[in-house]
C-alpha cells in the first residue's frame, strides 16, 4: 500500500464523516418524527409543533364559534384574570402562550383547546363557592394542556393526515362533525389522573389549598348536581369518590400556607 493510498482513505473518512455531519443537522430534523429508527412508521410517535396546535386551536374556536362572550361585565373578566394569572405566575416554564376565554353560559363547564386555549362557562363560576375551586378547576385544565392530552387525542382519533388536512384548509362542514366527536370525547382515566396531580401540585406552587377540587367535587356531590345535563364538565370529568380522595390525600410541603384569592366572591356571583 503507497502512501498516497493513506491520503486518499484519510480524504474518504473525512468526507464520510461531512456527510453523516450533513445528514444529522440538515436532514434528519426533516424527517418526519413518526419514522422509527427501524424505517418503520409509527402515526402515533407524530406531535404537532406548538405554532402547529396553536392553528388547530383558533381552528376549532371558528368552527365551534367560540369567541369572547361581549355580555360578560368587567367585574367577571377582571376575576377571571386574577385567578388565571395566580396559576399562571406559578406555572414556571411552558411552551404555551396561555388564552382564557369566559363564555356566558349556565353550563359549569371549562375545557381546553390545543395551543394552550383555555375555555371557562360563566356556569363554573356562579357553582363555585369560592374563587379557589374556580383555580381547581383550571389547574386541572392546565394539566391537559400541558401534557398534550387534547392534542394527543385529536391525532389519535383523527390521524395526522387528517389534522394535517385541517390545518392546510379541509372541508369544514365535515370537519366540524368529527371534531366535535373527538372533543366532546372522555379523557382516560389516566389522563384524568395526571391532570389532577398536575393541577394539585399547581395549586400548591401558587400558595392555593389543593383540597379546593376535593371541595369543588364534594360540593356537586352534596348538591347532587351530577347527573344534570348541563354539567357537562362532570359528565366527562367523573367526580368520583377516589378523586376526592386523591385531592384529601394530597400532603403539601411543610409550611405551606395559603394566599387567598381577593375577591370579593359573593359581589361577583351576584353580577352573573
Ligand atoms: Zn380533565
Amino acid at each position: 500500500m503507497g502512501r498516497t493510498s493513506i491520503w486518499v482513505d484519510l480524504l474518504k473518512l473525512l468526507v464520510s464523516f461531512a456527510l453523516l455531519w450533513l445528514g444529522y443537522t440538515y436532514i434528519s430534523p426533516m424527517i418526519p418524527t413518526g419514522w422509527l429508527p427501524n424505517g418503520s412508521w409509527d402515526p402515533d410517535a407524530i406531535t404537532l409543533s406548538i405554532e402547529q396546535e396553536e392553528d388547530l386551536g383558533e381552528f376549532l374556536m371558528e368552527i365551534f364559534e367560540i369567541q369572547q362572550s361581549e355580555k360578560v361585565s368587567p367585574k367577571v373578566d377582571s376575576a377571571l384574570w386574577v385567578i388565571e394569572n395566580r396559576l399562571l405566575t406559578n406555572l414556571g416554564p411552558t411552551d404555551y402562550e396561555y388564552k382564557f376565554m369566559i363564555i356566558d353560559d349556565p353550563m359549569v363547564n371549562a375545557m381546553t383547546l390545543p395551543g394552550g386555549n383555555i375555555i371557562v362557562y360563566t356556569g363554573l363560576l356562579a357553582v363555585s363557592d369560592t374563587p379557589e375551586e374556580v383555580a381547581a378547576v383550571l389547574a386541572h385544565e392546565i394539566g391537559h394542556a400541558e401534557q398534550r392530552h387534547v392534542v394527543d387525542k385529536i391525532v389519535a382519533e383523527l390521524g395526522i393526515t387528517f389534522v394535517m388536512a385541517v390545518l392546510t384548509g379541509g372541508d369544514p362542514g365535515l370537519v366540524r362533525e368529527i371534531t366535535q366527536a373527538v372533543v366532546s370525547n372522555v379523557f382516560s382515566r389516566s389522563q384524568e389522573q395526571e391532570a389532577d396531580q398536575f393541577g394539585l401540585d399547581l395549586l400548591e406552587r401558587s400558595h392555593i389549598d389543593p383540597h379546593a377540587l376535593a371541595a369543588f367535587f364534594r360540593k356537586l356531590n352534596r348538591e347532587n348536581l351530577s347527573y344534570d345535563a348541563e354539567m357537562e364538565w362532570l359528565m366527562s370529568h367523573p367526580h368520583n369518590n377516589s378523586r376526592i380522595k386523591a385531592s384529601l390525600a394530597y400532603k403539601v410541603e411543610e409550611g405551606f400556607q395559603a394566599e387567598p384569592i381577593a375577591i370579593d366572591w359573593e359581589a361577583l356571583k351576584s353580577s352573573l
